[in-house]
């Protein structure tokens, strides 16, 4: 992994998308979660986020409609774009909210659909 060269100065996704460049923001868990009930509500399948990589918004309830199983889904929401269980036209993984779970487990994730 020392190898490992960023190909679009150091973005999370590493994918030479569109979102490179663009300014990462760092959110610690619980302000991203007041985030979200302040948009949505409390129900994390009506969170939406926005894929950088294809515009596309998305919630944990579209996972589950594809029948993606309730715990992968939490994994995969806002984090890989839900495209890949459909036409796979975009990979996206990786966003640029970097969300601090702890000071040691930072997960580039989606924007909100605001
Ligand atoms: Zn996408």
């Amino acid at each position: 992994m020392e190898e490992h060269e960023t190909a679009c100065g150091g973005c999370p996704h590493n994918r030479g998308s569109d979102v490179c460049g663009a300014p990462q923001q760092q959110t610690l868990l619980a302000n991203w979660q007041a985030q979200a009930i302040a948009l949505f509500g409390p129900d994390t399948n009506n969170w939406e986020f926005v894929c950088p990589g294809c515009g596309r918004v998305q919630s944990k309830a579209d996972l589950l409609a594809l029948s993606v199983f309730d715990e992968n889904a939490d994994q995969i929401i806002g984090y890989s774009c839900i495209d890949r269980w459909q036409t796979q036209e975009c990979m996206q993984i990786g966003g640029p909210v970097l969300l601090t779970i702890t000071p040691n487990d930072i997960r580039p994730t989606f924007e909100f659909n605001k």
